[in-house]
Formats: structure tokens, sequence, C-alpha cells
């Protein structure tokens, strides 16, 4: 079992469970999780609740035992600047923005793309990531490029992403399976249940690496922006997270964690 096997076989272990510690490398001040809510922790030094769907490496997944990835130390910092304690709540994708909303949660940070529709529900920090939805099928298909996808190819999504939303769009409801987090997608590739799936690159990337036969195809289906999101209620904390990234911005924290995950080539 190589390395992203073992990530995405904990991950779906642990997925139900609800939370746990945040590792090491995560950065200071992070707790584990408990089933606190975000309400009356605003003041400084209280605790800085996350959301986030530990099911997408390289941003967030559980490795040990423990929260590791971008948005994980990225948010490790941002809680270290803010002297508030990092907690991390793992929850299914599309539960995130409803949380946030309600104030069950400080912050949703999962990969999660900025769209027109979501900015009718929540405020949007400034960017820090992009994105790109890629297409992942297997070795030998048919389908070599997004021109090739179709109402009739059988597309796997994860439920509430931008990848399901834009294939739902573009092909229609029936084409696409949303599944509950794109390791259930996979499998169903793998099992040829489905013809491909769309997905965030990076974790389209883990996913081929750990399963044989699987291949990415060149061409894009969508380029996006990762940012943070955050209740339109509570706007001094968009203010704070945003002045924070800058500071990370511009000392290169960063670009060197991203660095750290998604090495640059050459
Ligand atoms: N970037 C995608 C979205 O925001 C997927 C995020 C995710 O699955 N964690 O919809």
């Amino acid at each position: 079992m190589n390395r992203f096997k073992r990530i995405l076989a904990f991950g779906l272990a642990v997925a139900l469970t609800g939370t746990l510690a945040v590792g090491c490398s995560g950065g200071s001040g992070a707790s584990s999780g408990s089933n606190d809510t975000a309400q009356d922790s605003g003041a400084a030094g209280g605790k800085l609740v996350m959301a986030t769907n530990a099911t997408f490496p390289p941003y967030e997944y559980v490795e040990g035992g423990e929260y590791e990835g971008i948005d994980v130390e990225i948010a490790g910092k941002l809680a270290e600047k803010l002297g508030r304690e990092l907690e991390i709540q793992d929850v299914e994708f599309d539960s995130i923005i409803g949380g946030v909303q309600s104030g069950k949660y400080d912050m949703g940070m999962a990969g999660m793309t900025v769209t027109e529709e979501r900015k009718q529900s929540v405020n949007f920090s400034d960017t820090y990531a992009t994105g790109i939805q890629s297409i992942i099928v297997p070795e030998g298909s048919a389908i070599a490029t997004v021109d090739d996808l179709s109402s009739d190819t059988r597309i796997g999504v994860q439920q509430g992403t931008t990848g399901d939303i834009y294939a739902t769009d573009d092909y229609g409801e029936d084409a696409v399976t949303a599944y509950k987090n794109g390791a259930d997608a996979v499998q169903a590739l793998v099992t040829g249940k489905i013809d491909c799936v769309i997905i965030d690159n990076e974790p389209a990337k883990s996913f081929a690496a750990a399963n044989d036969g699987l291949v990415i195809l060149d061409t894009s289906y969508a380029e996006e922006d990762y940012a943070i999101c955050i209740s339109k209620d509570n706007e001094e904390l968009l203010t704070q997270i945003n002045d924070a990234l800058s500071e990370l911005k511009s000392d290169g924290t960063i670009d060197s964690i991203i660095e750290k995950y998604i090495p640059s080539e050459g």
C-alpha cells in the first residue's frame, strides 16, 4: 500500500467519526475537536473553529490520526496570528456553508472555490490558492479530452462541489452521479460504474497515484480560486483573516506551505 492509499483508506475509516487532533506540522495551538460550536468563541483567545472535509489531499486529509495538509497548516498560522486556538471539525463538504451561515463554525476551509452562488450565502476571504477541475478516466478510455464528454457520459463527482455544479449544468442531471466524497467517486470509477470523475486537480493526482489504471486528462475542465468562507454576520473576522492572509502571503509563508505539498517542477 503506498502513501496515498494509506491516507485514503484511513481517511475513509475516520470520515464519519468526527474530529481528530491536528498534525504537529499543522501549526501550533491546534486542539482536537469536540462538539463545541463557534458561538461565543469570537473573542481573542477563544477557539477558531474551522469546518473542513478531510478527504481532499493535499489540502486536508488525515494521516497517522492527525489532520494534515495545506489548508490545515495555513489555518494553524491564521489562528496563531489571531491569538486563537484552532479547532478542526471534519464534516461533509456540502454541510460546510450551512454550518458557517448558522454560526456553528467560524470559517470553512476546504479547498473551497469562490462562486457567485456561494457568495449569496457567505463571505469569502481573499483567495490563497488556485484550483483546476480535472477529469480522471481509466487508462485506454474513449474519453481523451473534455470535448468527448456528453450527456451520455456517466460522470462521477463529489456532492455539492463545483465539479458537481458545472457538470450538472453542462451535461444534465441524468449524466451526473454525486458521491459523498471524492474517494467514493473514484471507487465507482475503478469498479466501472461510471466513465469518469470530475474533481479538483491536486486530489485527482492523489487518487490517480493511489489507484492503478487511472489517468488524468491533459485538458482541464475549469479553473478556479480557493478561499475561506465566513459568515456574512462576521465582518470583523473577515477583516482579521484577510489581514493575516496578506501578511502570510507577503512573508512567503503561504508559498512555502503550498510548495511543501505541491513541489513545483524544475
Ligand atoms: N473546489 C471544489 C469546490 O469548492 C471542491 C472542494 C472539495 O471537495 N473540498 O466545490
